[in-house]
């Protein structure tokens, strides 16, 4: 763990292991949405006290933003979050594809998007083959 980075209090992967298959992860020429090869889906990392750099310092939003709710936890919700410059991106577990697009997902989208827009800010929703930009919601 970086000790840059700061964690949510009382938040932890535990078997969570999404983003070990979600990303495209170049430096491991791993595809996204395939699983990496040193995951053991659901329990953990079988490298983890040699795992690399990159997956030392990544934490998804749930883990690093108190304001992200329960709801987002990537084992409920199937997805995960993280920020790449303005962009915040949303990666869905192609198991549970239509899932961004339900309640209340879609509306949180929506209002991130608003939020991230005066600061030039957008979300990018990734489902199987395909990509989106979510819309600002402007009404309540
Ligand atoms: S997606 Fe988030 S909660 Fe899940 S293992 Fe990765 S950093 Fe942890
Ligand atoms: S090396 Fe370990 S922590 Fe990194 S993506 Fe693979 S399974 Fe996950």
């Amino acid at each position: 763990m970086s000790a840059l980075i700061q964690t949510v209090p009382g938040r932890a992967c535990g078997s969570c292991t999404l983003c070990c298959r979600l990303p495209e992860i170049e430096e491991f020429s791993k595809p996204a949405n395939d699983w990496c090869g040193h995951c053991e889906p659901g329990r953990g990392c079988r490298i983890y006290d040699t795992r690399p750099g990159l997956c030392r310092d990544f934490f998804c939003r749930y883990i690093t933003d108190a304001g992200m709710s329960e709801i987002w936890a990537p084992e409920i919700s199937h997805m995960m979050v993280y920020d790449q410059g303005p962009q915040i991106t949303v990666l869905v577990d192609p198991d549970h594809q239509a899932i961004w697009g339900s309640s209340p997902y879609l509306e949180e989208l929506e209002r991130w998007a608003l939020e991230a827009e005066s600061s030039g800010g957008y979300v990018i929703v990734y489902f199987g083959d395909h990509l989106t930009k979510i819309e600002p919601r402007r009404s309540a």
